[in-house]
């Protein structure tokens, strides 16, 4: 199978082609165009193009197109999560009934948001001052290869809906699903040129793409390296950076331990551990940890290693040979680290003969670690998680934020005081208290220090989509 460009509705074939290989089997799922320089020039003159007409669409005819394509998305969640399951290895249980599902939720959510956008109005005893929020322009949206299909829908949903144009670009490593965002968003009726999708790499298709001098904003997610290239690169532009993550997941002597173990389980394992918002850095009170952790290895230990197209898989793949070699590389790291190696470690799972080719790695589990040790400070991205233990409170929070990240963070208490202290103290921009990571559309998501700049979501998604303007009248 061939995936191409999609410039201005139509195919645009590539000068070169690269695979994109299932990393549960090997198998090459695709040759997929390589653009460069020129596809990215005409994809974005094509969303140039297409811009002034689709801005000028009454909101509510935006809206039912952008409606249309959460419908048709919503019609097509089994395809759409089988692929995006061989493209990326997220198991199915969570593209089928979680991931997908969600992308339809970004075009509702983004459609009905559309057609409510309103002003603020300052009156002055000699002036009446009121604000219009414009579409930016055309938009470059840059998606990573975990959760590809709902990253890239939370960036188009907002992007489109508020009248913008957009290039998008996938991640090399993911592109399948977006392709077919490309042929449902025609299929909905959202004109040529509206959406456009150039396939590659990121110094070949992504960096002409954020150094165009016709692009007005970049919403970018991907890695803390990546987004200071880009920031650096692109100059004078409108930027939300979604970047990444090493987020403490805070237990005080105090919590309900089960459902701390169970969402301290979740928020590291699930997704294959390749999440931005994953609960990395366990920080457990000294009082409960060694309970604590043998209860948690024992957790990890049961995960389900395998098959990601079998819904009793929790973990599955790798998303590819040279992540795997990060991932084991750290897990060699924690050992010679000092840090005490509780379950998992370099040795092979057993799987089913299917994936016996496959990028996998055990659910590892990491006690005695020092906050300070390298498997504690940088971003692992899989299935490791890093037990660390704290004495009191404000050992908590200092811990929680010796780091250079602050994306998210979850705080475990039932004492209501501290809850609210705790959270009001950690450098993350975002904090669950005895929760695991829930999503509300309308809640600012995003991250502060090496996490990132700008907020996506509700209203929030305002500051890189749209553009406000202060019109103000003498009276
Ligand atoms: P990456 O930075 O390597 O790549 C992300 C995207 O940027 C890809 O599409 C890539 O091709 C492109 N790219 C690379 N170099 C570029 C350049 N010079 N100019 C323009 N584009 C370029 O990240 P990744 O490995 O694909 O994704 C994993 C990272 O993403 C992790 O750090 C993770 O925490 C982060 N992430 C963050 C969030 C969030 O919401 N904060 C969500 C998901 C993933």
């Amino acid at each position: 199978m061939r995936v191409e460009h999609l410039i201005n509705g139509q195919p645009v074939t590539g000068k070169d082609y690269f695979e994109t290989v299932n990393p549960a089997t090997q198998d090459v799922l695709a040759e997929v165009a390589a653009g460069g320089e020129a596809e990215v020039h005409a994809a974005v003159a094509a969303a140039k193009a297409a811009f002034p007409k689709w801005a000028g669409l009454p909101a509510p005819e935006r809206a039912r197109l952008v409606r249309k394509l959460g419908d048709l998305i919503a019609a097509h969640v089994p395809e759409i999560a089988q692929t995006e399951t061989n493209d990326c290895g997220q198991v199915i249980a969570q593209t089928g009934k979680q991931l997908i599902p969600r992308a339809a939720d970004n075009f509702y959510y983004f459609a009905e948001m559309c057609t409510r956008v309103d002003g603020h109005t300052y009156p002055t005893a000699t002036h009446l001052n009121y604000t219009l929020f414009h579409p930016s322009g055309v938009c470059a949206l840059i998606s990573p290869w975990n959760v590809p299909f709902m990253t890239a829908t939370w960036k188009v949903a907002p992007c489109l809906a508020f009248g913008n144009t957009a290039v998008l670009k996938m991640s090399e490593l993911s592109p399948l699903t977006a392709a077919r965002l490309g042929e449902l968003a025609l299929q909905a009726g959202i004109p040529a040129g509206v959406l456009n999708i150039v396939h590659g790499t990121g110094r070949e298709a992504g960096e002409p793409l954020c150094t165009h001098p016709d692009v007005r904003a970049i919403s970018f997610t991907g890695s803390t390296v990546t987004g200071n290239r880009i920031v650096q690169a692109a100059g004078l532009k409108k930027f939300s950076m979604e970047l990444g993550g090493k987020s403490p997941f805070v237990i005080f002597d105090d919590a309900d331990l089960e459902r701390a173990l169970d969402a301290a389980v979740f928020m590291i394992f699930s997704n294959n551990g390749e999440r931005c918002t994953a609960g990395s850095r366990i920080l457990v009170q000294q009082s409960i940890y060694a309970d604590f952790a043998a209860k948690f290895a024992a957790r990890a230990q049961r995960i389900t290693v395998g098959d990601p197209l079998d819904e009793k898989t929790i973990v599955g793949p790798m998303i590819s040979k040279g992540h795997l070699a990060k991932v084991r590389s750290y897990i060699e790291l924690g050992s010679r680290e000092g840090a005490t190696l509780l379950c998992g470690g370099l040795g092979a799972p057993e799987l089913p003969e299917r994936v016996k080719g496959g990028n996998y790695v055990l659910p590892t589990v990491f006690a005695d670690v020092d906050n300070r040790m390298r498997i504690a400070q940088e971003e692992i991205f899989g299935p490791v998680a890093c037990l660390i233990p704290f004495k009191d409170e404000a050992d908590a929070i200092a811990k929680a934020n010796d780091i250079q990240y602050g994306l998210s963070s979850y705080v475990w208490t039932e004492n209501l005081g501290r809850a609210h202290r705790v959270a009001a103290s950690i450098e993350a921009g975002m904090c669950f208290v005895n929760s695991q990571n829930v999503r509300d559309l309308r809640q600012p998501f995003g991250g502060t220090k090496a996490s990132g700049t700008g907020r996506e979501g509700g209203t929030w998604s305002y500051e890189v989509f749209c553009e406000p303007k202060n019109v103000a009248i003498s009276l």
